[in-house]
Formats: structure tokens, sequence, C-alpha cells
């Protein structure tokens, strides 16, 4: 099956008791046992639900792994995938990580002994060498938030081989249907199911997706053990939002590039970043491993102290955390979802006080251009 047939029809798509082509939600917490003796597919909804395991058969499926797991938010996933590492383990991690994940990794996971080693996983020779005895795993981002800065996947995954170690990728911002690191060597995906595979800006879930039965094995005891799973509602409610994911793909980026068109002829813009612009140092990488450049922009203003200004006057776009929504979101990373970075090591990284992130929903694009086109006209 192709990729936008399995959205529909992957993993179990029909319940096996009744037939019906929307799994039900099975809310049951516990399973009744015929004998003493037996031997249930089901006893307790944390260690496995039908309904949550219909949705984590779908995205072993998407993702091109051996299983999946779900969780009750990506930050929860992020957590359990952790946990497979031991006190004295090393992982390198990418320098422009969510920020959630680095408040875990430094801030808890490092409390627990885990060492976290950060680079920028654009520079394959500082992959390579930063991965010295001890190192157990490399934890990476591509595109990045809120730069949309993009890792070769593949030759990462040469370099995590080589060395013995094992490759995860947060891979959110393109969604399966852009990207599948799995095929490309990785040997973990995590996902926040919050963003495009929920899609509607109604629920917070997580995914994680193994390429192999044995490390399946381990993070199905994990997941188990740590009990962070997703409800069987939400997990219903994911499923049904992952089916729809290739047409507001489709839609998303037909948005992207038209805002992207107008972004580039407006005065009050200085600098748009976005991986599917020739001019964009990951542009060549970014074509070789994604099939979609995605729907994430982000914009400098010409003039930064025009930001809040900017901002207060949309009407239709929502200023608000969160992205791949159906609804247009934009944010000022500088204040919102990366105001907590000291604000030199944020310049550093190239994260301006200017900067604004778009993620382009699938209203119709003349609405979306028409909003941003009022609120630049209101800064004369
Ligand atoms: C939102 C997000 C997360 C965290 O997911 P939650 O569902 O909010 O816990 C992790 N990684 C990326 C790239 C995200 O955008």
């Amino acid at each position: 099956m192709k990729f936008n047939s399995k959205l529909i029809h992957g993993g179990i798509s029909e319940d096996e008791a009744t037939g019906a082509v929307s799994i039900p939600v099975y809310r049951a917490s516990t399973y009744h046992k015929p004998f003493l003796s037996s031997n249930l597919k089901w006893e307790y909804s944390r260690s496995g639900n039908p309904t949550r395991a219909a949705l984590e058969s779908l995205m072993a499926d998407l993702e091109n792994g051996a299983d999946a797991f779900a969780f009750s938010s990506g930050s929860a996933a992020i957590h359990t995938v952790f946990s497979l590492f031991s006190a004295g383990d090393e992982i390198i991690i990418g320098k422009d990580v969510y920020g959630g994940t680095f408040r875990l990794a430094n801030q808890v996971m490092k409390r627990f002994g885990l060492k976290f080693t950060v680079v920028d996983t654009r520079k394959l020779d500082e992959v390579s060498a930063a991965i010295k005895p001890g190192v157990k795993a490399i934890y990476l981002e591509t595109p990045t938030n809120p730069l949309l800065e993009v890792s070769d996947l593949a030759e990462i995954a040469k370099i995590a081989q080589e060395k013995n170690v094992l490759m995860i990728v947060d891979n959110t911002f393109a969604s399966p249907y852009n990207q599948k690191p799995l095929d490309l060597g990785a040997d973990i995906v995590v996902h926040s199911g919050t963003k495009y595979l929920g899609g509607h800006s109604d629920l917070v879930a997580g995914i994680a997706v193994v390429k192999d039965e044995k490390i399946a094995e381990k993070l199905a005891f994990l997941q188990n053990s740590i009990g962070s799973v997703l409800s069987p509602d939400d997990s219903w409610l994911l499923m049904r939002g992952i089916k729809t994911l290739g047409a507001r793909m489709r839609i998303h980026e037909e948005n992207a590039q038209a805002v992207i068109a107008y972004l580039l002829q407006s005065k009050y813009v200085k600098k748009v970043l976005y991986p599917g612009l020739k001019t964009n140092p990951s542009f060549e990488i970014a074509k070789k491993q994604m099939k979609g450049f995605g729907a994430m922009i982000s914009f400098e203003l010409a003039d930064e102290y025009q930001v809040a200004d900017f901002v207060n006057k949309l009407r239709m776009i929502s200023l608000a955390e969160s992205l791949g929504g159906i609804e247009s979101l934009i944010e000022v990373p500088a204040v919102m979802t990366h105001g907590f970075i000291p604000r030199e090591i944020r310049l550093k990284n190239g994260i301006s006080d200017g900067l604004i992130r778009l993620s382009v929903g699938i209203e119709d694009k003349e609405d979306i251009i028409a909003d941003l086109d009022q609120a630049f006209k209101s800064l004369d």
C-alpha cells in the first residue's frame, strides 16, 4: 500500500470483535479471564488496550517500524525512550532540540546519572568526534525548531552504526508524510502526536516507533513500568486525526508556498527561513531526505522592534504556542517557546528578538495572506 492508503487502512484498520471500520474506544481498565489458566491478549489497560494497540500498529506501519508505543504526551514518549539508558551513559543531543527535551535532559535525566553532550548535528565531523566511549546514543531533530535547519539523517546513521550507538530522531516537524527516519537508518523515531499527527489542536499525545524487535521489547517493558500511556479516548482521537494527515499536509504545503512567495516580496520582512528555498543552506539535504518541505516557516521582520505590534494586529492567525494544527498559529520564539533560554545564548544560536514562527494552517491561503498583509500595513 502507498502512504495515503496506509493512513486509512494501515495497522489494525477494523475492530477484530465486530468489524467496525472505526476502531471502538475500549475504556475498560481490566479484562475477564474465563479460567485461572487462561492466557489472554488483554489483561490490564496500562499493559495493553485494544484502542491504543490499533493506534500503535498504525504508527508502526506509517514509520516502517517493527513496533510503536503511544504515550500521554511527546515528552512522556521521550522520557520513556531516555529510560532505555542507565546512570553513566552519555547521549549526544542536537543543539536545537525542542525546549522541553532540553529541560527533561538537563533538569531531570541528569539527576539520574545520564550525561548529555550538545552537538550541531549538521556538522558530521563534529558528530563523529563527539561519539567517544561511553556514548550510547545520538538524539536529534530535523528540521529544527524554530530555525528549520536540516541534518543529514542517512550520513548520521552511518556514523551511528559504525560507532555502534543508537540513533533517535524526533520526527514531529516533518511527520511521516514527509520523512521516514527509520528508512534512512535511525533506530527509534519519536513524535509529539499533539502537532501534525493529531492535527486539530485538540489533544496531547506522544509516540515512539522502533525498527528492531529487541528494542521494542525493552520499550514495551518501560511503557508498562513507567505507565505514561495514552488513554483509549485520546488514542481514538489521534487515530482519527492521522487518517487525514496526507490530505491536510497537501493543503498545508500548498498554502505555505503561497505565504512564502508573499513574505519574500514584502518590504516588512528581512529574511525567510524555509528548507524548501533554493537559497537556504539546508535545501539540498532536505530535498534528498524529505518528500516535501512542510508548512513551518520562520521569518524576521525588517524592524525587530515591531514584532509585538505586528502579531497583536493579526485577526485570523492565532498567536499561540504549538504547531501543526489546521488553524494557522504564529509565535515569537524569543518571548514564547524559547523565552527561557538566556538572551545571549539565544542570539548566538540564531534566534533573534525579531524572529517569528508561523505554522501555516489549511484555511484559504488568500485569507492567511490578507491577514498578514493588514497586520504589516498597520505598522506604517
Ligand atoms: C511539542 C514537541 C515536543 C513535546 O511534545 P508534547 O506533546 O508537548 O509533550 C517534542 N518535540 C517537538 C519537536 C515538539 O514540537
